[in-house]
């Protein structure tokens, strides 16, 4: 053992030491403290001696170190002891160390005590704690599943909503891979692949990214997710989190959508083809109807004493050829209609007198006595041949549903800047249910109905007064009859 100088080496490492030490009497009052315990707690040693060491210390640790220091004194023992000491700034400064006591002849003469300064350890701790309380929240509570898993595909992290979602529970799932759980078999290969070029190469074709995937429930049921994957490297190798939620809901949403569109799509195609046909089929039939007429037309004329019989024939071919033209003119008209040719040539009409003549002219071929009880001045601008095949199509609609009745009611009258037609009948009338699909073409309230006819007539002239800037509509009540409507713009008005 080397001759040393006992006070001066233990003065010189009571000096130097970084430990914070101190020396206390019995009732604590402080002896000495050592530079390092004077500079911590930023106080010069006449600052502190002869004040006692509980002016010193946090209220907080106050009654644990005076236990502790009892328990020291009484008991000859050294206790590790964790207290707070204040500066003189009032900062905290967390010591951990030893207490013990000094006695002659079994008496306590004073405490020393030497603690580490574990401040800044236990601040990095707490920190840690707290954001690892804070990440605990967020992935207990959060929206989406959080999975973490590290490059062996084992699965470390599984929070509630991941539970929630696949059906697996923490137990369950923990310790097992990826691929053995929630990869649907078929990309389980390529996942196995891609992990393995990802460590290779440090590549991942879905690495930060997001997308729509397909999963596999613990239930056996694969559904979507849209899944993102971010990656760290940590001390033990490579770890992977993927936050996901469950979008199957959206996915079927979308799936319904896309097929819905497609329908549309092909019922839109089959609705082109059928007007093509249409359109093909009305010109095609025209030539030999037209024929038809001409040489029905040419026979009456060319032969003046035909027998009855047969000139009576040839005049209903000549009518059933003009109702043919008829039909073909309203097929023709519908798909002018569907593509936007149905083109107007309009001028001013004084609807006074044009309502009348018109209805002079259809008087022609209806039994029923069309009355004109109400008819306004009014200028309006109109196709006056498309207008005339509306108020034709309306009145011979009246007549043709009203078997057995004897009368039409026509009225004309303005409101509001507005020329209204109305056309009355007293027949079979229009159920509600049956009201608003009217003016859809082709419809037909009864279509095995003794009533011929296409069901285009309405549709095509409420495309005609829509053209022209106007409504129409119908009242009716089933059984009593009906009134159809339709309004035009006021050009001028006349009083
Ligand atoms: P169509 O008379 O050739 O069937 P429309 O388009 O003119 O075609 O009429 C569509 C349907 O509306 C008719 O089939 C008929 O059921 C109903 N309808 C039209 N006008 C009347 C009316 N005045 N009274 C009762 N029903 C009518």
């Amino acid at each position: 053992m080397p001759d040393l100088n006992f006070d001066n080496h233990f003065r010189d490492l009571f000096e130097n030491t970084h430990d914070l030490i101190y020396f206390l009497k019995i009732d604590g009052e402080i002896e000495l403290a050592n530079p390092a315990w004077l500079h911590t707690l930023k106080y010069q040693l006449a600052d502190v001696v002869g004040k006692n060491i509980y002016d010193f210390i946090h209220p907080d640790y106050k009654e644990k170190y005076r236990k502790n220091r009892a328990d020291v004194i009484e008991n000859n023992k050294v206790k590790s002891v964790e207290v707070a000491f204040v500066t003189s700034d009032n900062e905290l400064v967390i010591g951990e160390g030893q207490v013990g006591c000094s006695y002659i002849d079994g008496e306590p003469q004073y405490t020393r005590c030497v603690f580490k300064n574990t401040t800044e350890n236990q601040r990095s701790e707490k920190m840690v704690r707290e954001s690892e309380k804070r990440l605990k929240v967020f992935l207990t509570r959060g929206p989406d599943a959080v999975i973490i898993i590290n490059e062996y595909q084992e699965i470390l992290e599984w929070n509630p909503k991941a539970e929630e979602i696949f059906g697996f529970s923490q137990e369950e799932i923990s310790g097992k891979t990826l691929t053995e759980t929630i990869i649907p078999p078929q990309y389980r290969e390529a996942h196995l692949k891609g992990m393995q070029h990802f460590l290779k190469t440090g590549n991942g074709p879905i690495l930060n990214k997001t997308v729509d995937i397909t999963a596999l429930h613990k239930n056996g049921n694969e559904f979507y997710i849209n899944l993102s994957i971010s990656n760290v490297k940590m001390d033990e190798g490579w770890l992977f989190i993927a936050f996901l939620s469950d979008i199957s809901e959206r996915k079927k949403t979308e799936e319904a959508l896309i097929k819905k569109e497609a329908e549309l799509m092909q019922s839109k195609i089959l609705e082109e083809e059928k007007d093509q046909f249409i359109s093909i089929a009305s010109h095609e039939l025209r030539t030999p109807i037209t024929t038809i007429k001409a040489y029905t037309q040419l026979t009456l004329e060319m032969f003046d004493n035909l027998p009855s019989d047969l000139q009576n024939n040839l005049i209903k071919i000549d009518h059933y050829t003009d109702k043919l033209n008829v039909l073909l003119n309203e097929l023709l008209d519908v798909s002018k209609i569907n593509l936007g040719k149905l083109n107007l040539t309009k001028s001013e009409i004084n609807f006074h007198t044009f309502l009348p003549e018109t209805l002079n002219s259809i008087q022609q071929i209806v039994k029923h006595q069309i009355i004109l009880e109400e008819n306004t001045e009014a200028i309006i601008i109109a196709d006056p041949i498309r207008l005339e095949q509306v108020i034709t199509n309306l009145v011979s609609n009246s007549a043709k549903y009203s078997p057995g009745k004897d009368r039409i009611i026509v009225r004309s009258y303005k409101e509001k800047n507005q020329l209204i037609c109305s056309f009355t009948d007293f027949g079979i009338g229009i159920a509600p249910d049956n009201i608003n699909k009217l003016f859809k073409r082709f419809y037909r309230v009864d279509q095995s109905s003794k009533f011929s006819g296409f069901g285009i007539g309405l549709y095509v002239s409420r495309e005609i007064i829509k053209q022209h800037g106007g409504k129409m509509w119908v009242e009716s009540i089933e059984g009593e009859g009906s009134t159809f409507y339709f309004s035009l713009p006021l050009q001028k008005v006349s009083t």
